[in-house]
This record gives structure tokens, sequence and C-alpha cells, in this order.
């Protein structure tokens, strides 16, 4: 450990909220606001609503970011330091968990963006060590996993490997040539998701989905160390912007049990219980296996792993249960 570390501050998942905007939609509704984010790490609802007493008012986490906060900054803050433990040979995985509309895709794209080119910037720069970068992006939609670099629509398997964990069978792992190549890469994923599941659905469509964006870093020493030992590393970083909240929450179900099993998401529940638990301590079992999210980061999630979660909230007062829902998501990570 390093001078001012703590096991114990490493180990924690880090977890910020991010508010977004009122929308225009939103601002011609006379809508307000009814969150306000009073320092940098507390937000609270404003608005008293004496039938809602029962919630609490004011919710505190590493980080929360107003609604007038770039990207850059929420990249910064809430995911920088963990998306580039890559490079020292350390796995680690971004959420963006939200209810639909709350700037999951906005917000995952622009930090993805951002961590993409300041991996890509330390590997040209440490020439002392030589990096494969290898870029790859699945969805799974209904429990099924696709492949976003190809145009194939049959589902890949999820296999164990002894070694490696959890493998995707015959997913696409592209070796980057350059920075131009990367970009290409991202294009060809953000087309194909939207190519596979067809326009009018779009929507519904991302609301179910997960995606999941994975760089794998692999790097050796050019020369021997001083330890006399050439050391090879490998460690993914994974951005995945997941299905909408509202997938997760049990209230919209009750009284409508036939229409449980659409709207309930397996992988975000299961991802929930697992990051619960894991929140909590690492001791006991882990329900990894219970979903195919779960299983494709279970190397990225827990163990020596680092985990950021950034929380999106709408400031909408008509998605205010939602966005409450969300805040008890982020307080239980914590
Ligand atoms: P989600 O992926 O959670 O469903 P989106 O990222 O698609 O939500 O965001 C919904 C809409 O709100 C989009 O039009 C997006 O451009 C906009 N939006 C989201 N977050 C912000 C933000 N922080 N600032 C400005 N516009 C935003
Ligand atoms: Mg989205």
């Amino acid at each position: 450990l390093m001078y001012g570390e703590t096991s114990d501050q490493e180990e924690k998942i880090l977890v910020s909220v991010r508010l977004r905007p009122l929308n225009e939609r939103e601002i011609a509704r006379n809508e307000v606001s009814d969150w306000e984010c009073i320092n940098n790490s507390t937000i609270i609802f404003k608005s008293n609503m004496p039938e809602r007493s029962m919630f609490p008012t004011a919710y505190t986490f590493d980080r929360v970011f107003r609604s007038d906060c770039q990207t850059k900054q929420v990249y910064e803050e809430g995911a920088k330091e963990i998306a580039l433990s890559a490079v020292s040979g350390v796995n680690s995985t971004i959420f963006a968990y939200g209810q639909t509309s709350s700037g999951k895709t906005y917000t995952m794209r622009g930090i993805t963006e951002y961590a993409l080119a300041d991996i890509y910037e330390y590997t040209e720069k440490h020439k002392e060590r030589e990096f494969v970068l290898k870029f790859s992006a699945m969805e799974i939609y209904n429990e099924a996993v696709r492949d976003l670099l190809s145009t194939a629509i049959t589902p890949l398997r999820l296999l164990d490997d002894p070694e490696r964990g959890t493998v995707v069978e015959g997913l696409i792992e592209d070796t980057l040539i350059d920075w131009k190549h990367l970009q290409e890469l991202i294009s060809i994923c953000e087309g194909e998701a939207q190519r596979q599941i067809g326009e009018n659905t779009l929507n519904e469509a991302s609301s179910r989905s997960h995606q999941i964006l994975r760089l794998t870093v692999e790097s050796s020493a050019r020369e021997y160390s001083d330890a006399g030992k050439s050391s090879t590393l490998t460690a993914t970083v994974n951005f995945v912007d997941l299905a909408g909240s509202e997938r997760a929450s049990q209230t919209l179900a009750v009284g409508t049990r036939l229409k449980e099993g659409s709207h309930i998401n397996r992988s975000l529940l299961t991802l929930g219980t697992v990051i619960r638990k894991l929140s909590k301590g690492r001791n006991g079992h882990i329900p990894y296996r219970d979903s195919k999210l779960t299983r494709i980061l279970q190397n990225s999630l827990g163990g020596n792993a680092r985990t950021a979660i950034i929380c999106t909230l709408s400031p909408s007062r008509s998605h205010v249960e939602q966005s409450r829902n969300t805040l008890l998501f982020a307080s239980c990570a914590k």
C-alpha cells in the first residue's frame, strides 16, 4: 500500500449521482426541478410533499453533479481514476444506472470517449512498456448476448474457462491499430445496436438492453526490470450502459403479475443484488451466476476489481418515484 491509502478506500465502490437539466418538453410543461445539489456530495429533495414525508430528503454520495455540470467533469471526478487502473493491470467497470431518459447513454458515451482517449494517450507516452489494446462490444437483450461488432444475429454462448473465467464464445476482439481505428469501432457498434433493433422500437429496446463496451489492456516490459523479470499485465475496463432502472422496480409489477416477466430485467435485478452484497463486504455467496450481465462482468466486479457507478437522475416531478428508487439503489451500493 502506498502512503495515505487504506485497503478500505481501495475496495469501496465509487458512487456518484448526476442530475440532468430539464429538457425542452419539461420546460414547456412548466415543470421545475425538485432536486438540488447543495454541495459536492449531497443532493436534496426541495419540495415538501407531506404525503411523501416517510422518504429522506437528503442523500449523500461520493460525489453529486449538478445539472449544469459537463460530462468531462463527471468523468474526471467520477470515473477517470477507476478506468485508468486498467493500465496497471486492475480490472474495472463503470456503470450508468438510472431510469429511461435520465441521461445514461448521454453520460456513458462521453465518459467512454474520454477514458479511451486517456488510456490511449497513456500507452503512447509510456514507451518503456509494450501495450496491446483490444476492443470488443456486446449487448444483452432478454438474456441473449449479441456481438455489436458483428452483423450476425445468433446469440453468443457463455463458457466457463478454468483460467479466464467466463468467456463470451466467438466475441470479436479487435486489436487496435491507432486512435482512428478505435473511433471507427465505436461508431460501428453504435450503428449496429440501432440497426438490429430498428428505429421504431429503439427507445423500448434501449430501456431493456445492456450495452457493454470493453477495452482489454495487455502490456509487457520491453526490458528486464530491476527485479530481473519481464512482467506482463492484462486488465479489462468495461463501460456499461444499463437497461432502464424501472426494469428493476417491483412497484410497477404489483397487480400485473402476467406482465412481470416481460417487465422485470433479470440481469438488472441480479446486478443490484451483487452490488449490495459486495458493498457489505466480501463474505458470503455472491450470485454472479444468476444472470448473463453479472457472469460477463464477474472478473471486473468485486475481488481486486474497481467499480464506479454513476446514477443518472431526471429532475422532473413526474419521475420522482423512479428518482427515489435510483437514489436508494445508489445508497445501497455505498
Ligand atoms: P437514457 O439513456 O437514460 O434513456 P439519454 O442519455 O438518452 O437517457 O438522455 C435522454 C435525453 O436527455 C437525450 O436527448 C439526451 O441528449 C438528453 N440529456 C441527458 N442528459 C443530459 C445532460 N446532462 N445534459 C443535456 N442533455 C442531456
Ligand atoms: Mg439510453
